[in-house]
């Protein structure tokens, strides 16, 4: 059992750190939104009235939040209050640099951490059967796979400092361009009068075959779980799937590397998005591709 403060309990901090719980952790909860903090008092979770009320015991932080500002200036105050070689865990998706700033502070106040981003979503975050990409020294990700094994089910080190952030935006730039190519494919097929059924039989036994085509399905039918069977209710909102490829340019545009269809794969979200549509499933970006054919 390890005493573990969680800081963010929103949609996703909130399932994990009730899985924490359910593991047999101490928890203290701390979030800034009432919603966030009632939803977790509901789940089981103790949550704190301050921050240094949810930290004074803690063995562990773990984080959960929006941007790198958020976790920068919640780490810069976490540094104040922490008990000397606390173990610090970011998991919210931020920018590498961000992530190497917070790992920085902890350094200098004596702590190890960790950047341990996750793929999986809500649903597994409430299954605890996240992916975990950690990112820090191996001294603290060997005392840290413990903790995050109650919230997930694969847990990868993928390097140093913020090489947990570097994986993850690298997977998501993935992920965003082979939706768009699989929204592509379906669209085409449409006018080329092909079933969706009989293009997603043979591209999804064929070299066409990937996750945004065999989970996530942007057409309703073949794959019956996929958003786009539940009027494209996320799922993963393109707004977080534009947050995660902006990410991908500026770490592009700062390390010089050549990412043309990254580039073209925010574009399109930013489009989405500025339409009204960013709280959808990122597979509902077929609609405007549609749309977009003579363009
Ligand atoms: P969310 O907005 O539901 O939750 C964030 C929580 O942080 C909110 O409850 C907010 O009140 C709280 N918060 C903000 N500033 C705070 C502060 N200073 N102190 C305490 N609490 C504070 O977001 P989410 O969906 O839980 O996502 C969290 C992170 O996980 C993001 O970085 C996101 O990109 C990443 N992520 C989300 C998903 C997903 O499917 N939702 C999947 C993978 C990764």
């Amino acid at each position: 059992m390890t005493k573990i403060a969680f800081v963010g309990l929103g949609n996703m901090g909130g399932p994990m750190a009730a899985n924490l719980v359910k593991a047999g952790h101490a928890v203290a909860g701390f979030d800034l939104s009432e919603a966030s903090r009632a939803a977790a008092a509901a789940a089981g979770i103790s949550v704190a009235a301050t921050l240094a009320d949810a930290v004074a015991d803690a063995e562990c932080v773990v984080t959960m939040l929006p941007k790198g500002a958020h976790v920068l200036s919640v780490w810069g105050e976490l540094c104040g209050l922490v008990k000397d070689r606390t173990l610090m865990i970011d998991s919210s998706t931020i920018d590498v640099e961000s992530a190497r700033k917070a790992h920085a502070l902890a350094t200098g106040r004596g702590c190890p951490s960790l950047d341990a981003p996750v793929s999986g979503g809500t649903g597994g975050a409430a299954a605890a059967t996240l992916t975990f990409m950690a990112g820090g020294e191996d001294a603290a990700f060997g005392q840290a796979e413990p903790i995050l094994a109650a919230m997930g089910r694969r847990i990868v080190h993928c390097g140093g400092a913020g090489a947990g952030q570097a994986a993850k935006i690298c997977n998501n730039m993935i992920l965003g361009i082979s939706m768009i190519g699989v929204c592509e494919a379906f669209a085409l097929g449409e006018r080329l009068g092909l079933s969706h059924q009989a293009l997603f039989d043979v591209a999804s036994t064929s070299s066409g075959q990937c996750w945004s085509l065999t989970s996530y399905c942007p057409v309703p039918g073949p794959v019956p779980g996929s958003p786009a069977n539940n009027s494209y209710k996320p799922g993963f909102a393109a707004s977080l799937m534009l947050k995660d490829l902006m990410l991908a340019q500026e770490a592009a545009l700062s390390t010089g590397a050549a990412t043309p269809l990254g580039g073209l794969a925010a574009q399109l979200y930013g489009l989405f998005e500025k339409r009204g549509q960013g709280g959808r499933d990122f597979s509902a970006v077929i609609e405007m591709l549609r749309g977009l054919e003579e363009v």
